[in-house]
């Protein structure tokens, strides 16, 4: 099974895309908790808006929705995990909602459950900016105040409702709190190991550690600034910038940690930023169809098949099957 636990490909090409990549299922996130697609306007209009993020998050929602429900042939929502191995047995590609932030909860627990019968999996916690949840991965020393009271309320409601809870973006306490806090594995969805590329969004050893104490997964970073060895400005990373991640991860919290959140999303070239400045994904793993490239690179670097197996799907299968409905 390949399961992948971020990306922001909603565009109809990028669903065929993800079949002929073989994914059974990817997090899909058309919403974040500031409007990054919407051009400069829209975005520092959203910077620090608590409201008004539930109807973008409905209209975004309702599109990729949309999608799904007009071709049954090539994608099926996940709700359960026996979704997941309706989508593997049929050969099409799960889609299992989420949200880059939980501002589209707009501090209401009633919102939550509506968007849990609607389909949505999955919540990270933060973007970029501080909500009314929790400290956010820019939020460090005495800022960092971690979960809000509403937002443990919040983490208990996913974890009894049956979602996916996600941590990157958030801030050190944050993660730490919330890795202590769940009942349930969680995700950090999409990052590096900081020890081998220094970014706020990756993780220290401790904060490793204290993931892998919950049985939660990282889901590892394609993006170059985030995982070139030679440092995040460094330009573009190659494969050998993933194994030596995957090798940390493996050394500091065990092989069973490790799992894929490459991050792809539907804006190229970046903005007047450079892929000499580290603004692109992995040689070779550009897009979600380039997926078997990492298998036979992994395979033939000398991982373990069984550990391959793991890092394509199978430590995010387990974390999905112990928060996910059965059925
Ligand atoms: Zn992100």
């Amino acid at each position: 099974m390949v399961l992948l636990s971020h990306d922001h490909l909603w565009e109809p090409p990028d669903f065929a895309a993800a079949v002929s990549g073989g994914v059974t299922a990817h997090v899909v996130m058309p919403f974040v908790d500031v409007e990054v697609w919407g051009g400069a306007e829209a975005f520092e209009d959203t910077k620090h808006r608590e409201e008004g993020n539930a109807r973008r998050a409905m209209l975004a929602f309702d599109r990729v929705l949309s999608y799904v429900e007009a071709h049954p042939d090539q994608t099926l929502l996940v709700r359960s995990v026996a979704d997941l191995f309706e989508a593997k047995r049929s050969g099409r590609a799960g889609v299992i909602l989420g949200s880059e932030g939980a501002r589209l909860v707009e501090g209401s627990l009633e919102l939550l459950r509506c968007y849990y019968r609607m389909g949505l999996r999955q919540v990270q916690l933060n973007w970029d900016y501080p909500n009314w949840v929790a400290a956010c991965q820019n939020d460090v020393d005495g800022a960092d105040t971690g979960l809000t009271d509403f937002g443990r309320e919040l983490v208990r409601d996913m974890n009894r409702l049956g979602m996916v809870l996600d941590t990157s973006h958030s801030s050190h306490r944050t993660r730490l709190e919330v890795f202590e806090l769940s009942q349930q594995p969680v995700t950090h969805g999409h990052a590096g190991a900081k020890r081998i590329t220094n970014r706020p969004q990756n993780l220290t050893d401790d904060e490793l550690k204290a993931l892998a104490a919950n049985d939660g997964v990282i889901g590892l970073h394609f993006f170059s600034r985030l995982v070139n060895q030679r440092g995040p400005d460094a330009g573009q990373a190659h494969l050998e910038d993933l194994y030596a991640h995957i090798d940390h991860v493996a050394r500091v919290a065990g092989m069973q940690t490790i799992a894929l959140g490459p991050d792809w999303f539907p804006f190229h070239p970046f903005g007047g930023w450079t892929r000499e400045q580290g603004y692109s994904f992995v040689a070779g793993l550009e897009s979600i169809d380039c997926l078997p490239t990492l298998t036979r690179g992994l395979l033939e670097h000398g991982y373990r098949e069984r550990d391959v197996e793991a890092i394509l799907g199978g430590n995010l299968l387990r974390v999905l099957q112990a928060v996910l409905p059965p059925d």
